[in-house]
């Protein structure tokens, strides 16, 4: 598969401290240890083995009523030791059957798509099977809870070398292709997973699964005979070679006629009617282990055929597209022909006779693999086509030719394909740069300094981002452990910079031929991760162990430092946890005088350099290793900072060159009641790619009271390898706005995140705790225009957030103290997602209670409603008039959400209390009108207050509407309150408020394949 429209997702999730199970863990430890080297020494002595499954299916196409009717016979061979006295068998189209299946639970959590399979049109599923043995009956039954495997019980033991016959009639109805890989889009059909497979056996067991579409294949070689019926006007792209003269002559004929190239038709949609005429085409192939097939009335078809570069055999090359994408298409032969003769030349020969891309909608990815075809979904230019094609071309090899279990290790397959993918599209296209690919507009690119990037830094910016956050996942995991964002990053795109990383390594004839020799051991079987690096071991001659054991299986970081460089030999210090080769380079200019490859290091090392009239040395210049820090990479032979980096000043901000260090910078405008028209400018060092340190300064200069105004920040992030806190970080931040009586509020933070260490990736919960000292101008003097003092408070929290896509949650246990006060709260959002991430319930629970509270201040109590200006004693949000008195003014109105949560305002005479506890709820609007930004909301409150004053009922509610977007911009309408709020508020316009929150714009983050996303 290729993917490409991953989004950022926020990962992370619970560490669980397991200090006080040690003991116990301990003997656990010793227990499984003991068990393991009893099963190794049992697993290394079993020969390898594999079963073999040979097909023959007869299917047709009712194209009326979106349905294949079939019958098949397999011929299953039991090569294993063992006795079976079971088989597994997988009936994936059942997948779509409900919304309790793994594949709706994927899509669930990954994608937000909730409704699903209830739809009568999404849903589709496989019946009416029979299966027998031999013909006779036998039992079988679906497994609980994964309707889509079966269990098919043998009536006598299968031994080994024993042969059987399973056969079995069977109907699949084909769900709408929106939701993953099998599916119709009107009359064009996409064939995949679609009839009963047996499950795969092999040293380790059985390998039942239910199909998802992340991490998908695992299935038995074997040959295939099968036989498809369907309206005579449809035209078929096949796994297999094509048995029917008569349809390969009318294939031909139509290849041959490419005159509509000439006058590139319309891209017209519509579906010709079907043939009453059918036809029955016939497909075989051997050494294959899956079968798909794609029909279409409307296709256009090219023809080519490729000579192989050793045997000269040659394989016939097919491309299938509709007038929807023949402008990008009409070149795609040549695609297939240039990718087929450069893969058999780094890989070993292509495996089968012919090979066939098809254009449909395909809604999983990009594109998709199959035996001798692949699927493309819509591309958006011919370099993109190309790419795609190329990818999955390359998993002719390393999925059709060497089945790994791509759901246990997808990197065998995804990985290898990526990196003969880059590479590939290096060659060809050279001079691609990043900008054409991502953002199509060369006086941008120029304007953002990217105009010369390559096109491989994205891949290199994605993962980094990644990694320097310390979020990284080992290489060798299950496709299940990732998410849909570091499956892209991990799997993608840091195996494949990985295998490119050996390969600069070991020298591409090395690796080639290590390759060559892998796929020769290997073609038509199962080959593990083992199995690929004693074969590359063995031809190699070289121990790879910082390869497979290291950068394979575990999260080590790569980066070397150059520490100085005296008399010809440079000291390099290894910063990093990965012991692994390095390339040294010496430069004039950008080229490149000698490469040195050096073997992995701890510590420091002493390397002797070449003589030469170089004036620079750099470890990586053509980043090939997967460096996590480049400005420590270089060194100048002269000058008095040898090691400095060219600094770019960059206006805005840019994607980073790596082995540059940024001033970037905007101008900035602002205004305030006290400062009037502020102009300034914020500088900081990027955001898009995390640094150990950061810094955002915004200094104003201030037109009304001639002074400086402003906000700063300084952090430094660290970020331990493997250890229970994954980033720490230290922040300093201070504030100075002007208040009323011409004077100036100050507001100094010092605080310190922690974030722990998620325990499983995939669970998507992160957890922090932080603690904040802060010193601010006493607002209560600042109000009385008295010259205030700094009054000083601590902050003390944990937080812990759940960041899926459905029913996401935040909650935040806080203390605080401050001038004579404690107070401590707990609150918790909630978003009950309807249908799907967009629409849902906001539900938000407060409680709060003052530990202590000696102060006259009445604001430092726990406020019932949301803060005004006058109320925010530290100084937070933005407000343009911060200190204006409600209602006097438009921007008196607005307040924070805080607290007790209620929009009326009633704070000032019935609000600050000793506890509360409240209950916030907002809603979508149902059905299409959720496109509207106007929501409903409910706030229910209880305090202390009414209790302790006689001033009504401790109980308030309102209810109303608020409008507005992206919490950026709301006003709230408070339509119906309770007499307490309305005795003191008065009528409905005394109580509209508003929210103006700058927050929401403040995380800008790099978004895999998209550049950059607002989140
Ligand atoms: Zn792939």
């Amino acid at each position: 598969m290729r993917i490409h429209d991953q989004k950022c997702n926020k990962l992370l999730s619970i560490i669980n401290l397991k200090t006080h199970f040690l003991t116990h863990s301990i003997q656990q430890m010793l227990i499984i240890c003991l068990f393991l080297i009893g099963s190794f020494s049992s697993v290394s002595s079993q020969e390898y083995f594999q079963q073999e499954v040979n097909y023959k299916i007869n299917v047709s196409l009712d194209d009326k009523r979106n349905g294949l009717n079939a019958f098949e016979t397999i011929e299953y061979i039991n090569n294993s030791p063992d006795t079976l006295q079971f088989i597994y068998f997988h009936l994936w189209p059942n997948g779509y059957m409900n919304n309790n299946t793994e594949l709706a639970k994927q899509l669930f959590s990954s994608k937000g798509k909730e409704k699903l399979f209830n739809d009568p049109e999404l849903n589709g599923y496989i019946d009416s099977l029979d299966f027998k043995i031999d013909g006779r009956p036998i039992q079988w039954n679906l497994l609980p809870g994964q309707p889509d495997i079966c269990q098919l019980w043998l009536t006598k033991s299968l031994r080994f070398g024993d042969t059987i016959i399973i056969t079995t009639p069977f109907h699949v109805k084909i769900p709408k292709g929106v939701t993953s890989r099998l599916g119709h889009i009107g009359e064009s059909y996409q064939i995949s997973q679609w009839y009963p497979k047996p499950a795969v056996y092999d040293k380790n067991g059985w390998h039942q699964m239910s199909y998802q579409d992340q991490g998908e294949f695992y299935s038995e070689f074997g040959s295939f005979d099968v036989s498809i019926t369907l309206p005579d006007n449809y035209i078929v792209g096949s796994t297999g070679n094509l048995q029917n003269e008569k349809e390969a002559e009318m294939l031909n004929k139509l290849a041959c006629d490419t005159s509509w190239i000439a006058t590139l038709p319309s891209p017209e949609v519509d579906f010709p009617p079907s043939s009453n005429e059918l036809k029955t085409l016939r497909y075989t192939e051997n050494n294959i282990h899956d079968f798909a097939w794609f029909a279409d009335k409307r296709f256009h078809v090219l023809k080519g055929k490729v000579k192989l570069p050793d045997s000269g055999r040659e394989v016939t090359s097919w491309v299938m597209f509709t007038n929807q994408q023949a402008e990008i298409w009409k070149d795609a032969i040549s695609y297939v022909n240039n990718a087929i003769m450069h893969f058999s030349k780094w890989n070993g020969e292509y495996p089968y006779q012919g090979f066939t891309a098809v254009q449909s909608a395909l809604n999983a990815g990009d594109g998709m693999e199959y035996p001798g075809i692949t699927v493309i979904g819509m591309a958006k230019d011919a370099y993109t086509l190309d790419e795609v094609i190329t990818h999955e071309i390359g998993h002719s090899w390393y999925y059709s030719a060497l089945g790994s279990d791509e759901r246990r290790y997808p990197f065998m397959d995804e990985g290898i394909t990526s990196s003969n993918e880059v590479r590939y599209m290096n060659e060809r296209y050279p001079q691609k740069r990043l900008w054409e690919v991502y953002l199509n507009n060369k006086k941008l690119a120029r304007f953002f300094h990217i105009d010369k990037m390559p096109v491989r830094q994205m891949l290199e910016f994605e993962w980094m981002a990644q990694a320097r956050e310390n979020l990284e996942q080992p290489i060798n995991l299950t496709s299940e452990d990732y998410t849909t964002l570091n499956y892209s990053l991990i799997i993608y795109d840091k195996a494949g910079t990985g295998f490119k990383y050996l390969r600069s390594y070991l020298g591409d004839s090395i690796y080639d031929s290590a390759m060559h020799d892998y796929y020769r051991n290997w073609k038509f079987k199962h080959p593990q991760p083992e199995d690929l690096r004693n074969s590359f071991e063995a031809s190699t001659g070289k121990d790879l162990t910082w390869f497979f054991s290291d950068f394979i299986g575990t999260t080590k970081r790569l980066d070397y430092e150059v520490v100085r460089l005296e008399d010809q030999q440079l000291l390099v210090k290894n910063k990093g946890e990965l012991v692994s080769p390095l390339v040294i380079s010496g430069m004039i200019g950008d080229s490149i005088c000698f490469e040195k490859w050096v073997d992995g290091f701890d510590g420091q090392q002493w390397i002797k350099l070449p003589q030469g009239n170089y004036s620079e040395i750099k470890i990586d210049p053509r980043h090939v290793m997967p460096e996590l820090f480049r400005l420590n990479n270089n060194i100048r032979k002269t000058g008095i900072f040898p090691k400095s980096d060219p600094v770019r000043a960059q206006l805005y901000f840019s994607l980073e060159d790596p082995e540059k260090r940024y001033l970037m910078y905007m101008p900035a405008l602002n205004w305030t009641k006290e400062n009037g028209l502020m102009f300034g400018v914020a500088l900081h060092n990027g955001f898009l790619t995390p640094k150990p340190f950061e810094y955002f300064v915004m200094p104003f200069y201030s037109f009304n009271n001639s002074g400086l105004a402003g906000f700063g920040k300084v952090s430094y992030n660290i970020t331990p390898f493997e250890k229970f806190i994954r980033k720490a970080t230290f922040s300093l931040e201070g504030t100075q706005f002007g208040a009323p009586g011409d004077q100036n509020y100050h507001n100094l933070k010092a605080g310190l995140d922690l974030y722990l260490r998620p325990k499983n990736m995939n669970h998507l919960l992160t957890q922090k705790v932080y603690g904040k000292y802060i010193a601010a101008s006493d607002l209560y003097q600042i109000e009385l225009q008295q010259k205030a003092r700094i009054s000083s408070y601590l902050q003390f929290g944990y937080q812990l957030d759940k960041g899926t896509i459905v029913n996401p949650f935040t909650l935040l246990a806080s203390a605080e103290s401050g001038p004579s006060y404690l107070k401590t709260s707990m609150e918790f959002d909630y978003k009950l997602s309807y249908y799907g991430k967009k629409k849902g319930l906001d539900i938000r629970l407060f409680a709060g209670t003052m530990l202590k509270n000696n102060s006259d201040v009445p604001f430092y109590a726990l406020a019932a409603g949301g803060r005004s200006g006058r109320e925010q004693y530290l100084y937070e949000g933005t407000y343009p008039d911060r200190f204006s008195a409600f209602p006097s003014s438009f921007w008196s109105r607005q307040m924070t959400m805080t607290e007790g949560g209620l929009v009326s305002p009633v704070n000032e005479t019935l609000g600050c209390s000793r506890w509360l506890v409240s209950l916030s709820l907002t809603s979508s609007l149902p059905g299409k009108m959720n496109k509207i930004p106007i929501k409903p909301f409910v706030n229910l409150l209880l305090n202390d207050h009414g209790l302790a004053t006689g001033k009504g009922s401790p109980f308030f509610y309102e209810a109303g509407l608020k409008a507005g977007l992206w919490n950026f911009f709301e006003i709230y309408f408070p339509l119906v309150v309770s007499g307490n709020i309305e005795s003191v508020s008065g009528s409905l316009k005394d109580r509209i408020r508003l929210v103006f929150n700058l927050n929401t714009f403040s995380q800008v983050k790099l978004n895999s394949g998209f550049g950059i996303q607002i989140q």
